[in-house]
């Protein structure tokens, strides 16, 4: 039980992904009929001050549900979800030390025939990018179905993977974000 209160570590891959997060438009469609139930996707870069960061999450994990809200109860939980999904303080906490603020925050539901998801962006403004070298998940205790998030990160310092699992406390981005 122990080791899975610890991220694993992937090798870094040498797969580059732009380093900015794309507009909004189109970009998650591609992601809604491939996702994987239980599995969430974090993307975060940083440039100079800058962490940007995007979430792909199923509609099956926040709200447990891959349709258009059909009734009142469906809509207040979208709802209910897209607002914590604005505030990624609760969610991925950077360190205090390193300052951040939050600069821009958007979050969707988005739907596709078959499937449904969150799609959210973030922009962090860190006055010390150097001490954002972990990450406090916060996650999953927002969203007790979530079962998984994978977070990949590139930055000043390079780049790092890891498949995050419930349980896990923090991760180290110490490899993409350390000076
Ligand atoms: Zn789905």
């Amino acid at each position: 039980m122990k080791s899975s209160t610890h991220a694993k570590l992937a090798v870094a891959t040498l797969t580059l992904w732009l380093p900015l997060v794309s507009p909004a438009s189109g970009s998650s469609e591609r992601q809604l009929d491939s996702h994987e139930h239980g599995v969430s996707t974090l993307k975060m870069a940083q440039e100079g001050k800058k962490i940007s960061l995007e979430l792909e999450a199923p509609g099956d994990d926040i709200v447990g549900f891959e349709h258009k809200p059909k009734n009142d109860a469906e809509k207040a939980a979208v709802e209910g979800a897209l607002a914590k999904l604005r505030k990624p303080e609760t969610l991925f906490v950077m360190p205090s030390a390193a300052g951040c603020s939050l600069a821009a925050s958007d979050a969707e539901f988005e739907t596709s025939k078959d499937h449904a998801g969150f799609h959210v962006t973030w922009s962090l403004i860190c006055e010390t990018v150097a001490q954002a070298s972990s990450m406090q998940i916060g996650f999953f205790d927002a969203f007790p179905d979530a079962k998984e998030v994978e977070v990949e990160a590139v930055g000043s310092a390079g780049q790092m993977s890891a498949e995050v699992e419930k349980g896990t406390k923090s991760v180290d981005l110490s490899s993409a974000f350390g000076n």
